[in-house]
């Protein structure tokens, strides 16, 4: 399930499905990140699965802003990687979810 909001690096982002997304050059994509408003749009017609990719794909271009990785920030294909890694994990790991209760995230033990 796409969340309404994200925390990424103690800053709450927005994420927004929209249909037919576009660039502010009027190019085509799937997701987009504006790091001054703390914003993620993501295409509403991709199926659920594409669209967590997209959206940890505009996760980790935000990680790497955040951390003033500028030149990473920029490499799609760097991203495209992580992003695929990521979702991978996550996803062959269903077990390996206490990171996504909140209530349970700073307990170690
Ligand atoms: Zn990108």
């Amino acid at each position: 399930m796409i969340p309404a909001t994200i925390l990424i690096g103690g800053l709450r982002y927005t994420i927004e499905e929209v249909e037919d997304l576009h660039s502010i050059d009027g190019e085509k994509c799937d997701g987009l990140l504006n790091v001054d408003t703390w914003a993620i749009r993501l295409e509403a017609r991709l199926p659920e699965k594409a669209r967590e990719q997209v959206l940890w794909h505009e996760i980790i271009h935000a990680m790497l802003n955040q951390m003033g990785r500028i030149e990473q920030y920029k490499d799609e294909n760097l991203i495209d990687a992580l992003a695929f890694g990521v979702v991978s994990v996550l996803q062959s790991n269903p077990n390996y979810t206490h990171y996504r209760d909140p209530h349970l995230v700073f307990n170690w033990t």
